[in-house]
Formats: C-alpha cells, structure tokens, sequence
C-alpha cells in the first residue's frame, strides 16, 4: 500500500513479489554464521581440552567450583562474551553467550553451569549501573578476578518478590541493610552481590519501592553460609546472606533508586535465555550420551538400537531438542535485535527445561543399570536439568507470564 499526494491509501501498482521481498532484506536464515560456529566449537575443544573426567567427578563430589579452569575460560574470554569490550567482553550478543552456555553444559552440565553463573547478575550493572559502577565490576567480572551474585530470593519471597522484607534504609551519606537471602548462587565464593532491598516501606504497591544495592563480599555484618547437599549443580554455591547493619555508601545503590524491581524483571528477560541455553545444552549432551550408548550395547544378541523402541525414543528426543533450540535461539536473536520479547523467553526457559529433564530421564532409561551410576554422565546431568526449571523463575511462573501475555493479567 502507498499513500497519494492527497493523502489517500492506494493499492500498490504492481503485486508483491519474491524478488522485491529478497532485494529489500525480508528474509528468515537459520544459519549461524561462521563466527557463531567458531565460538561454538571454540567452547566445546575448551571444555574438551580442560577437563577430563577425573577432574569433574573430583569437582563434584567435592563440591567445588573449578576456579583454575573458570580464570582461564575468563583469559579466553568466555564469560561475560556479551559484554561491550570497554568493560572485557567481547562485544557479542546474547546468542553468542548462550552458544557459549550451550556448548559448555552439553559437554558437561556441572563444569557448565558453574562457568556459566560465575557472572550471574553483572549484567544489572552493565545495563542500569553508572559508568563508575560499570567501570570498577565488570572489567574485574570479565578478567577472571571477580565473581558475582544476584540476590533476590528471601526465606518467604520466591516467587513472589513483589514485596521484600529485606531493608536498606538511607542514613544520611549511607544505606543500611539488614534482612536475609536464600538460593543465592555462589554466595558462598562471591566477590560482589546485587542484592535487592526495600527503600521505600511506604510504597504503594511494595515494588515501587525496591532498589538494588552492590555489596562487596567481606564487608561487616554480611553471613554467608551454604546451603547443601543439594540435588544437583554440585560445583555452584549455593547460600544464604544474611545482613545485619551493613552499611555502605549512597554510591552503592544501582542506577536509580526505588526502580529495582523494574532493574531485576528486566535483567531476568536476559538471564532467563541464559538459563535455556543452559538446559538446552544438557538435553544435547544428554542425547548424545544417549545415542553413543545405544550404538554400542548389545542385548538379546543385537544392538539397542535395532529396537524399534529405542529408535522412536532418540527420535523423540532429537525433535524435542531441535524445537528447544529454535525457540532459545529465537528468544536471544530478538534479545539482541533490541525486540526483547518476554514471552517468548519465558516460552524458550519453559520449554527448554521441561525438555531437559524429559531427555535426561530417558537417557538414563536407554542406559539401564549403567545410568544410575554416578560414573556415567547422564545421572548427573538428570540431576542438574532439573535446576533450569526451578531457578530465574520456576516454570509455572513461565505459564504465568506467557497466559499473561497472550490474554492480559
Ligand atoms: C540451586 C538454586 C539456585 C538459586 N539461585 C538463585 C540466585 O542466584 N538468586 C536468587 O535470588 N534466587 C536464586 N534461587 C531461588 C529461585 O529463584 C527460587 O527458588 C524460585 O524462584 C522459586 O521460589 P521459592 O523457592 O520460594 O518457591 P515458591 O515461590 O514458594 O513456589 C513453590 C511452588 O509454588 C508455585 N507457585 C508460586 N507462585 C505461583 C503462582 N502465582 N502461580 C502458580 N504457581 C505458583 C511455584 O511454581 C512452585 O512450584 C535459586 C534456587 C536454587 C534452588
């Protein structure tokens, strides 16, 4: 359609056409590009190269987070890959981080996800902090000094943190906070947290008073203690905080005061396409477990997968995989084309985590016996899928978002 000179809409004078489509760029490509594929493979020969399977046994029985090996994926510029290159990154999108994430959990989810989290929650600094904030966390995020901590979760808020119970209250040149944390991801070896408080306890709703305040690990009154065992990601922390009067400076508050929760919903639209990546990439590494497995076993004198059973079941898997990645690599591409699109990532966080289980239960299936020891891969990746659809947002919380979206509140 094209307007005339007096205003009028007027049907175009030739029919559309393919070739106008593709002269003017209207295209769908499901290719990566060359580069995309070079950090993929980049990824995976790192985490090849790096750990052998003594080491990630060793880790995870330990419960330890691999610092050697996350201070180099940092010098190769792995973490924090989405950050501008003034601050160390390198520049890349979200799809190139969750490539990353990806190729990192497929090839084991523990060693994964723990490099995956080291910089959880720098991005609030790096979209809503000042240029001095920016300056001073995250070159030392992305050069492997650093490790940070976003903490958003209380004992009695989860879900739901609409409402905190977490105080900072503003004495003169100072805010002191006191309150407690929970699930927060390695609060026990972190160097900074962005910890949302409540400011403003007169608020009306709650959120409209919150705002996110950078503490530094170390600092008096601020606990950290872990909380374990738990089911899975053994090499991620896994703590409570607990702040009695800890006080720091008016130059601590992040961005904006009283916006925070608007900060964190916002930071959550990116992080949660972390977090499919992450289960992405366990599905994958499971299945391929899965598939290697199955061509070698023999029983009733043939192979596993000469059972039809078994045939359908990887074809099952394989299709749940390639659905989950299109919806991740869909959520990020429009993440960095500046179209965040909430629902789609909640669809993507959803998806992607059911999916993860699911094939991580039936590559334990195919496996028998052997699946449910721990020397064998794939009890170990069932046991860390089922974090990506508890963690940034737990998968009811994802329906909730998506019916919201597509019907109102
Ligand atoms: C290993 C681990 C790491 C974590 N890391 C972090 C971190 O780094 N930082 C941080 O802040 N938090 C972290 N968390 C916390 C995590 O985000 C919360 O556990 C999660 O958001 C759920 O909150 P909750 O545990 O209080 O469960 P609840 O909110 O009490 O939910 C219990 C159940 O009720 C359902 N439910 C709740 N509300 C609704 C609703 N409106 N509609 C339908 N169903 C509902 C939930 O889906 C769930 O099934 C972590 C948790 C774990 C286990």
């Amino acid at each position: 359609m094209r307007e005339d000179e007096s205003g009028r809409v007027r049907a175009r004078s030739r029919p559309w056409s393919l070739t106008d489509a593709v002269l003017r760029g209207y295209r769908v490509d499901f290719e990566l590009t060359k580069d995309q594929r070079d950090i993929q493979r980049a990824a995976s020969e790192f985490i090849d190269g790096e750990c052998d399977k003594e080491k990630i046994l060793a880790w995870e029985r330990d419960h330890t987070f691999p610092r050697e090996l996350w201070e180099k994926a940092c010098g190769l510029g792995f973490v924090g890959i989405h950050f501008p290159e003034e601050y160390g990154g390198q520049g890349c999108g979200i799809l190139e981080n969750a490539l990353v994430v990806e190729s990192f959990c497929r090839r084991d989810s523990s060693v994964g996800v723990a490099l995956s989290l080291a910089d959880f929650s720098s991005e609030v600094v790096l979209r809503f902090g000042t240029e001095a904030q920016k300056l001073k966390y995250l070159p030392l995020v992305t050069g492997g000094k650093y490790i940070s901590a976003g903490a958003y979760t209380e004992p009695d808020h989860g879900s739901d943190i609409t409402s905190l119970s977490t105080t900072a209250v503003r004495e003169g040149e100072f805010f002191v906070i006191n309150g407690t944390k929970t699930f927060i991801t390695n609060g026990s070896i972190a160097d900074y947290f962005a910890v949302l408080c409540q400011t403003d306890r007169t608020a009306v709703p709650a959120y409209r008073g919150q705002s996110i305040m950078l503490v530094e690990r170390g600092i008096e009154g601020l606990d950290a203690s872990e909380i374990t065992p738990k089911m899975g990601i053994h090499m991620s922390s896994t703590a409570e905080l607990s702040f009695k009067d800890v006080t720091v400076p008016v130059s601590h508050l992040l961005g904006r005061e009283n916006r925070g929760f608007y900060q964190v919903l916002e930071f959550f639209g990116e992080s949660r396409i972390e977090v499919a990546a992450q289960a992405l990439g366990i599905a994958q590494g499971s299945f391929d477990r899965a598939l290697a497995y199955t061509k070698k076993r023999t029983q009733f004198g043939r192979k596993l997968t000469e059972f039809q059973v078994t045939r359908h079941k990887l074809a099952d898997m394989a299709t749940k995989i390639e659905a989950a990645r299109l919806l991740v690599y869909q959520a990020a591409w429009k993440w960095d084309q500046g179209k965040a699109d909430q629902k789609l990532t909640s669809m993507a966080k959803m998806f992607a985590g059911r999916v993860a289980v699911e094939v991580a239960d039936e590559a334990i299936q195919l496996h028998g016996g052997y699946g449910y020891i721990t020397e064998y891969d794939v009890e170990r990746f069932y046991r860390d899928a089922k974090i990506t659809e508890i963690y940034e947002g737990t998968r009811e919380i994802q329906k909730n978002a998506i019916a919201s979206a597509l019907l109102g509140r």
